[in-house]
């Protein structure tokens, strides 16, 4: 490499977005790739990764480990539900966990996971200790997915104040060649096929350098059996949970339950306050009345993205009543999603809505519409 080509460029390499957040962006676009529902991250620092993978959907599981307490502590309340969260329940479940302790000891309660991070880890494990990260990895926790991210040590001569190591407590920093043959070595004993990619360009002309951040992103070739998870000897956990969030969901029957009384008010709610207007239109002139029955129906339905309404489901008023049938409640979208049969419907809202004497309709009075007017 030419010297005073490389000096100038040891001036002005400052990747955008910084390096850290182009390695957390990898992993998001993995993630929204291969849609995995437990994530464990080792070596998960300040949960800073963490954070961000909790807004992807498809988890449900999340894991953080570091040897070092402190550090996950600095901001792990980030990791706990918002009032939002409680006030709209997430159709998925979610927990998050933060374990104490090292990737150098099996702990079962890392079994399962469809996706383990270790970014920028292993050049801060002690010789003995990543002796001892495949079998713990690759051999013991075994997911479908691992990625590996690591400083590239041939990028070094064109960063700007980098000595031996880029950081104090780098252990090593690897060449292109050095990491990939240990990460096709990890592969080959473990099953596993591995590619090779990165982060943080190169300038042009100076390719061959190679990323910034090497990464290894491995796939388990053979599926686990469930044979060979469960004979795993039962043994002891040597991780200390040090935080636990379950974030509240509409798997949970009480939240569920909220959501979809809410839901049955709201919707009975627009119904009877159509109905009315409808009424207040047509009068009470007995051959103009049906239009605010059956017909009426029409205009609210778009609004609300009503399923198909058939006859027999039509609100009606008697008396100072409005009755809304339970069947149209259900035909509304949200709800017929929420309780997914009338069954659970009925069971959900029984106690908790007042409902005509035979159990088929909400009632909601007229009385309050009156008054205000
Ligand atoms: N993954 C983080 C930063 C990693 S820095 C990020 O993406 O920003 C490396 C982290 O590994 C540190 O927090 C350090 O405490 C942790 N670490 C070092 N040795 C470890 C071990 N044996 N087991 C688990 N974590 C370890």
């Amino acid at each position: 490499m030419d010297k005073n080509f490389q000096e100038e460029f040891t001036q002005i390499i400052k990747f955008e977005p910084p390096l850290y957040k182009q390695r957390h962006q990898f992993v998001k676009d993995l993630v929204e790739k291969y849609k995995p529902k437990k994530v464990a991250d080792l070596g998960c620092a300040d949960c800073s990764l963490l954070w961000m993978l909790k807004f992807c959907s498809c988890i449900e599981v999340l894991a953080g480990l570091d040897i070092c307490a402190d550090v996950m502590k600095e901001k792990m309340h980030r990791l706990s539900p918002l009032p939002v969260d409680y006030l709209q329940p997430s159709e998925r479940s979610l927990t998050v966990t933060l374990h104490h302790g090292s990737v150098a000891h099996k702990d079962p309660c890392m079994l399962g996971f469809d996706l383990v991070t270790c970014i920028e880890l292993i050049e801060h494990l002690e010789e003995s200790e990543l002796k001892k990260f495949p079998e713990v990895v690759f051999g013991f926790m075994a997911p479908s997915i691992v990625v590996i991210s690591t400083p590239n040590s041939e990028f070094n001569s064109l960063l700007p104040r980098v000595m031996l190591y880029r950081h104090p407590d780098h252990k090593f920093e690897w060449s292109q060649a050095q990491f990939q043959s240990w990460a096709l070595e990890t592969a080959r004993c473990y099953d596993y096929s591995v590619e090779f990619t990165g982060v943080g360009h190169p300038p042009t002309g100076m390719e061959k350098v190679g990323f910034c951040t090497q990464i290894g992103v491995f796939f388990r070739k053979y599926p686990q059996t469930g044979e060979s998870v469960q004979s795993e000897e039962p043994m002891e956990g040597v991780y200390k949970t040090v935080f636990k969030a379950v974030y509240p969901s509409l798997k949970d029957e009480k939240y569920l339950q909220n959501a979809v009384i809410s839901e049955v008010i709201f919707t009975a709610q627009i119904i009877k306050y159509r109905l009315m207007s409808k009424r207040e239109e047509y009068g009470d002139d007995p051959e103009r009345k049906s239009k605010f029955q059956p017909s009426g129906m029409d205009c609210f339905s778009d609004c609300l993205g009503k399923l198909v309404v058939e006859k027999n489901m039509e609100p009606f008023i008697s008396g100072n009543e409005v009755y809304i049938p339970l069947t149209t409640i259900f035909s509304f979208p949200k709800v017929n999603r929420l309780c997914g049969t009338f069954e659970k419907l009925c069971k959900l809202i029984a106690g908790k809505v007042t409902l005509s004497s035979d159990g088929s309709a909400v009632m909601l009075s007229i009385e309050h519409e009156n008054e205000e007017n």
